[in-house]
């Protein structure tokens, strides 16, 4: 194999670009941008020996050789130097503008980011880096150029470099050139890689190659001598040329798809290029009708371009003489596309005013890479997966990973809009949970910064420090979120279990209030009563009662508290306090009993019915009935006083009643303010509102009396209240 390593100076590059950059402005920068990195890197010297410059040299003319712009060359020259000669980014800035300082601080980064061998970092990783932070084209074309450089040179550095260089540029940077249609860059680099990593296959296909060449071309000249005949006569303009496949394809063909050399038909084909489309199809028409077509061969990718916008007309044809060969026919323009991909689409036109932002728009417009790469991934999805795989995949690569490293060097991805807090939740939980403060590149920066990629990310943590739920704000990615959340349930179970003391006891002490005893409950609960009800304590006592486990009623009867209603003049005045007490308005006609008559009915407090709720009533001593919802648990265990009851269909509808729910909010300033406004605005009228506020969770509870027309009513108020920010809970109050 003979590679490329021939040394360029820099007037054979002067010589190169000169050939269409004629500006004496643009020639005398890059001849700064030579002068500039000759200095810089003065002292400094390859593997080979040679010096550093003549690298910078190699990539330039690189990119000569594909006309790149004047910057992008500049670019080129100056791409080591920021992160080898300490270069500043502000110095490019100053002596060659700002475009070419921002071309090589992303070449600066991706060089830093590429420079992890660690194992774990898959080669997929590798591409998403590198596509995320070459969001200029220029900076991908520049990058590869770098490395084509090195594998040209690879010689010179030891043997176990070689192969892991040659693995990488397989895995990496073969798959974006190809993405790119950067062909010719591909082709070369594949070459460079097999022959580093597996020289013994490399030569014995270089030898097949060698000893089946003669008889090849004999027969391939024969079929050209009658094609140019064929094509003069019609006067079809045309070139002809033929060129032999590269050894990588070759490899692939033979080594990972098992054909035998002797089979691969396309070794060597023949390629005529011509003015216009319809030139192709002509083309096309005259080989048909002098040669035998392979059936099922020809593909017209010129109606249908490759992904990487490759278009040519393929068909393969009998020679005739044993032989078989594919025939590739196509425009210059075609042509041009065909090896330099985006490149070629790309060049460098003097006198156009220069836009890299349209430009980048134009090539991402013609580039259909990612349905090609979304077609390996997903080769047996359907279409609608397919789409949805790409747009995701696009999100993935440009828009939704920002690239970060810890003070140690790792690289860590993130979605966008990532901030310290997922950062720390990505490397681990506890340092989430235990995350007080973060630095960005050394500086100490709120919580709420949005990270960007190449960001040096510090993490600072305190002992007693905790997640809050603003964080569920501030962090965006699930795992994160996932992990905020975990931590605040399990506090707010803590929450919980001291809201249910305090619900049992309140209950208890109702109860007992109903039975006219007086004194401190507490009191009343002994080690036996505990034991007997098999609570540990009195704790778990209330949160049975709250859990409805255990009715306050069993306590009564237990501790043998005998009810007042049992004695007579009790009843008189508890009638008299129930009339003072006065019910709802009207609640009166709003319940019948089933039979439709009407009694003395009063809707419970415990459960507040409304007007649509399922109700049942509860013959009460001496007060009546008490109508409760069909599922308030303080009337289960009372069948037998249960009596059938119906809202009234004929009641008046402009009433109102009370109410109890529940409102569960992650706290945050105007949080009543704006409960009350959405009350308010669904025409309701709170009586009392109460919030209790737990500060190491950040939990707000809301306790509402509200007065409500119906069950309805009440449903589209519940729902106006969940839409309120941050309210996470609604629930009507069961006491
Ligand atoms: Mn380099």
């Amino acid at each position: 194999m003979v590679i490329n390593n021939q040394i360029v100076t820099f007037p054979e590059l002067k010589e190169a670009y000169s050939k269409y950059i004629n500006n004496p402005d643009d020639l005398a920068r890059i001849e700064k941008a030579y002068n500039f990195a000759s200095l810089k890197h003065e002292g400094q010297f390859r593997k080979s020996g040679d010096p550093y410059i003549t690298h910078l040299l190699g990539v330039g003319m690189i990119l000569a050789t594909l006309q790149t712009s004047p910057n992008t060359i500049i670019a080129g020259l100056l791409h080591d130097t920021i992160e080898d000669t300490g270069t500043t980014k502000e110095e490019i800035a100053l002596q060659f503008g700002d475009e070419v300082a921002f071309l090589v601080e992303s070449l600066t980064k991706i060089t830093r980011l590429s420079d992890f061998h660690n194992s774990d970092f898959q080669a997929e990783d590798h591409r998403k880096i590198f596509l995320a932070m070459a969001a200029d084209i220029r900076v991908i074309i520049i990058k590869l150029a770098d490395r084509l450089h090195n594998m040209r040179t690879l010689q010179f550095q030891p043997e176990e470099k070689q192969k892991r260089i040659a693995q990488e540029t397989l895995d990496v940077y073969v798959p974006i050139a190809h993405r790119l249609g950067l062909n010719s860059i591909m082709s070369e680099l594949q070459d460079l890689s097999l022959y580093y990593s597996q020289r013994e296959v490399f030569s014995s296909i270089e030898e097949k190659l060698n000893e089946s060449n003669k008889d090849l071309n004999d027969s391939l000249m024969r079929i050209k001598t009658k094609l140019t005949a064929l094509l003069t006569k019609a006067g079809i303009p045309f070139e002809i040329s033929s060129r032999v496949k590269s050894i990588y394809s070759i490899y692939k063909k033979m080594y990972l798809k098992n054909y035998k050399f002797e089979d691969i038909y396309d070794i060597l084909a023949l390629r005529i290029i011509t003015k216009t489309e319809t030139n192709c199809y002509e083309i096309l028409g005259y080989i048909h009708s002098a040669f035998t077509p392979v059936p099922g061969r020809f593909k017209d990718y010129i109606a249908m371009p490759k992904p990487n916008m490759y278009q040519s007309l393929h068909t393969t044809i009998l020679s005739g003489d044993g032989h078989v060969f594919e025939i590739q026919i196509r425009t210059q323009e075609m042509d041009e596309t065909a090896e330099e991909g985006v490149a070629a689409h790309w060049r460098y036109k003097e006198g156009t005013h220069y836009d890299p932002k349209k430009e980048q728009h134009d090539i991402e417009e013609q580039l259909h890479w990612f349905k090609d790469f979304v077609n390996l991934a997903n080769q047996d999805k359907d279409e609608v997966n397919a789409k949805e795989y790409e747009s995701q995949l696009r999100q993935d690569i440009f828009e939704a990973n920002v690239y970060v490293f810890t003070p140690k060097g790792k690289v860590i991805d993130l979605p966008a809009g990532a901030t310290p807090i997922d950062f720390a939740y990505k490397i681990h939980t506890d340092l989430g949970d235990t995350l007080s403060g973060a630095r960005v590149n050394g500086k100490l920066v709120p919580l709420s910064t949005k990270l960007k990629t190449g960001d040096m990310v510090e993490i600072e943590t305190k002992n007693g420090s905790s997640p809050n739920s603003e964080w569920l704000n501030i962090a965006v990615s699930s795992f994160a979120k996932a992990h905020i959340r975990k931590y605040l349930a399990k506090q707010n179970a803590e929450y919980i279990r001291s809201d249910q003391i305090e619900k049992g006891k309140a209950s208890m002490r109702d109860s007992l209030r109903e039975r006219k005893v007086t004194g401190s409950i507490e009191k009343m609960i002994d080690q036996k009563l505990l034991d007997n009800f098999r609570c540990a304590d009195s704790d778990e006592l209330y949160i049975k009662i709250c859990n409805r486990n255990l009715m306050p009623q069993q306590i009564i009867e237990y501790l043998d508290i005998a009810h007042p209603s049992s004695s007579p003049e009790m009843i008189a005045s508890d009638t008299k306090k129930a009339l003072q007490n006065k019910p709802a308005p009207s609640v009166k006609d709003a319940v019948l009993l089933a039979n439709g008559d009407s009694a003395m009915i009063t809707l419970a407090n415990c459960c507040t019915p409304l007007p649509g709720d399922p109700i049942v009533g509860y013959v009460s001593k001496g007060r009546g009935i008490k109508v409760h919802r069909a599922n308030c648990p303080n009337i289960l265990s009372e069948q037998a006083r249960l009596i059938q009851v119906k809202w009234n269909p004929e009641m008046d509808k402009s009433v109102k009643y009370p109410v109890d729910f529940f409102v569960e909010s992650f706290d945050r300033a105007g949080l009543l303010v704006d409960i009350m406004n959405t009350i308010t605005h669904q025409g309701d009228l709170v009586t009392s509102i109460k919030a209790q506020y737990k500060a190491s969770h950040g939990v707000t509870t809301v306790a509402i009396t509200a007065m409500v027309e119906d069950a309805s009513a009440l449903d589209n108020l519940f729902q106006a209240l969940m839409g309120v920010k941050s309210v996470y809970s609604v629930r009507r109050a069961l006491h």
